[in-house]
């Protein structure tokens, strides 16, 4: 038995709803925390203590973020379905249907995640969007995340790393769309110094190192703001923003930067009280240091989708370091910090808030929405849907999850579900309704594709389909039917074979490149002068024959990347860090990783190895796993000599029977 006189009563939790929301039915949060108590009464935490502490840490977390009455008590009750015999119907019953609602909501997360497999574990973030219909069910979730990690230190080594890495992979990424960086911040620091103990101490010794400098620098630029902005009666706040450690190493390995590099870059925050201070302080900055005006960004006029506001510019400041500035009023900081729960903050204290912030973009988006629907559920509906904002997500009659690029039609849709599904539709349901195939799909549509035997793809749908699979698919096709009735080999494949392929940008000097291996990094001669030290992204792992590019990274000499890679395109760096590049002829072939998805026969696997022999390439390494339905996968890594070799492989495995899909994995190759 548990010593009661240990079990933690209900004061703390009351004192914190009491400084931020006095609207708060106490007596129903009492009547939840009761019921949660007696619930969990012989039942300890992993550290030795009560288990209601767990609940009630979650309850006070979400409290501080204002949060209204139905998810403070679903936060106590939200381990009792899983934990003892409590049904939902028991608690819809006791408290009211909302707040079963919720719980059986966060309940339903724990039993989703049982059911997925480990390599969807990426996907469950957005089939968590996509299914839950109340976004203060992740809210939830988060702030149970959050006190679990608090307590890892109980966990054995193993689960710890495990549900660090859920987080990192999941519950951060969440509680970034949904604005929550405060929180974000937090369980990715902890997750961090888990799954990396060494570079989280490098960091965290470099961040001591360099703090003493830094309060200089920013000490000094705090007087040069301040002297100005008394001239001109201006009442700021000013702070030196310091990065949370997960934030500085994603930087490091994105940019491929060394650390000191990432230091070298000064942040310096600005918090007024009103939105056209903001714009005139961007003028005083302005005035006192030069701007790099492709820095500039202006979310204010245009909030991020998850409702950030702030002006950001970046100058060149004292001692030309580069020094970046935050621009936003009070209110769009507590957005800034606490995202989505600003809109129970602001819809909780009408009285308090309303004259301050009743120009605030944000307040007035979310009055009209609420004012506009008949269900405020809707809002929450509206705003989970906007929240992957390039992407959408439609149905099957069955009710399978299929994402698509936004603007994505009823072709490529077709194509997502199988290629001869693609090949063959005539027609499409959208939400029962039929509709022409190149109409425009809405997240939420349930679609039904309609085939028909003697049906093939038309030239006139590549004018519509967006996505690339779709349109690889029918180029395929049309290039296919045109050898078949003998028409000749493409030109394109020909020219790839012989020559190299070129980077053309005007005003910039070419450079060749030849004879670099993946697993090596050397000098060479670059235009007959330079010796520069070269590298191949991991990021996207180009080949010969690859449209490619060069970066200048600091230190570390030229990294070859695609000239389509998404990294360089987040990265909004300096135009004269990039070095345009060709490949010289090489004899070299290079490690590349494919995956085949296929349904299984007999002999299926015999054929992929004879495919791959007939292209003359090596298998280095292979790994097969079943998935559900007798499909297969393998994961190969082969031999190629360049871009062209690779895909004409591609091409064979994808006329092999029962295979449904090939492609390159931008994966890390090792080989062992
Ligand atoms: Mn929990």
């Amino acid at each position: 038995m548990i010593d009661p006189s240990v079990i933690p009563d209900l004061s703390d939790l009351i004192a914190i709803i009491n400084s931020n929301n006095a609207d708060t039915d106490i007596g129903f949060i009492n009547k939840a925390y009761n019921f949660a108590r007696e619930a969990h009464k012989s039942q300890l935490r992993l550290s030795g203590e009560p288990y209601i502490i767990h609940p009630l840490e979650v309850a006070k977390t979400l409290a501080g973020l204002n949060l209204d009455t139905t998810t403070l008590a679903a936060a106590l009750l939200h381990d009792v379905i899983e934990d003892s015999k409590i049904t939902i119907e028991a608690i819809k019953k006791e408290f009211n249907e909302e707040t079963a609602n919720l719980v059986d909501g966060v309940t339903k997360i724990s039993s989703l995640k049982k059911r997925t497999k480990y390599d969807e574990v990426h996907n469950l973030r957005k089939m968590l969007l996509a299914t839950i219909n109340d976004v203060r069910v992740i809210l939830i979730k988060l702030a149970d995340k959050l006190h679990n990690l608090r307590t890892i230190k109980y966990q054995p080594y193993e689960k710890q790393q495990t549900i660090s890495k859920e987080v990192l992979d999941i519950y951060a990424p969440l509680a970034h769309r949904l604005g929550m960086s405060q929180l974000a911040s937090e369980i990715e620091d902890i997750s961090f110094n888990i799954l990396y103990p060494e570079e989280y101490k490098e960091i965290a010794a470099k961040v001591v190192q360099k703090v003493p400098e830094m309060e200089i620098y920013i000490n000094h630029i705090k007087e040069i703001l301040h002297a100005k902005f008394n001239e001109l009666n201006i009442t700021a706040q000013v702070t030196g923003r310091a990065k949370h450690y997960y934030s500085i190493f994603q930087k490091m390995r994105l940019q491929e930067k060394p650390i000191d590099d990432i230091f070298d870059i000064r942040a310096i925050r600005i918090i007024v009280n009103e939105i056209k201070e903001c714009y005139g302080i961007l003028g005083i900055i302005h005035s006192l240091w030069s701007p790099i005006t492709s820095r500039f960004k202006d979310y204010i006029a245009v909030p991020k989708t998850n409702m950030y506001q702030s002006l950001h510019t970046t100058v060149i400041g004292p001692y030309g370091h580069p020094l970046e500035f935050q621009i936003r009023t009070k209110e769009m900081h507590t957005t800034a910090e606490i995202g989505i729960a600003a809109h129970w903050l602001y819809k909780e204290n009408p009285n308090i808030q309303a004259k301050e912030y009743k120009n605030l973009m944000l307040l007035k988006n979310i009055r009209r929405r609420l004012s506009e629907k008949d269900n405020p559920q809707d809002f929450l509906t509206e705003l989970k849907m906007d929240l992957y904002a390039d992407e959408i997500f439609t149905f099957t009659p069955k009710g399978k999850i299929i994402k698509l690029a936004k603007g994505a039609t009823a072709v490529d849709f077709a194509y997502a579900i199988h290629t001869e599904v693609g090949h063959h539709c005539i027609g499409a349901k959208v939400n029962n309704h039929i509709v022409p195939l190149k109409t425009e799909l809405q997240s939420g549509d349930i679609i039904e594709i309609r085939t028909g035997n003697k049906e093939h793809p038309s030239e006139s749908w590549l004018k519509f389909v967006k996505s690339s699979n779709a349109r690889y698919k029918i180029r395929n096709w049309i290039r296919k039917s045109e050898q078949e009735t003998g028409a000749t080999i493409s030109k394109i494949q020909q020219q790839k074979d012989n020559k190299t392929a070129e980077v053309t940008i005007p005003n910039s000097e070419l450079f060749k490149i030849k004879d670099i291996s993946r697993q090596k990094k050397q000098n060479l001669t670059i235009n007959g002068t330079s010796n520069v030290l070269l590298k191949l992204a991991q990021c996207c792992q180009p080949i010969p024959g690859d449209e490619v590019i060069g970066f200048i990274t600091r230190g570390r000499g030229l990294t070859v990347h695609k000239k389509t890679c998404q990294s360089l395109k987040k990265l909004e760096i300096e135009e004269e860090r990039f070095i345009n590049i060709v490949w010289e002829g090489s004899v070299d072939t290079y490690p590349v990783k494919i995956e085949i998805n296929a349904l299984d026969r007999q002999n299926l696997l015999k054929d992929i190895a004879d495919e791959i022999a007939s292209a003359k390439t090596n298998i280095l390494k292979m790994e097969a796993d079943a998935t559900e339905d007798d499909n297969v996968r393998f994961k190969i890594i082969v031999e190629v000599k360049s871009t062209s070799h690779l895909n004409q492989l591609i091409h064979l495995l994808k006329n092999i029977k029962n295979v449904t899909h090939v492609h390159k994995l931008n994966e890390k190759v090792i080989i062992k």
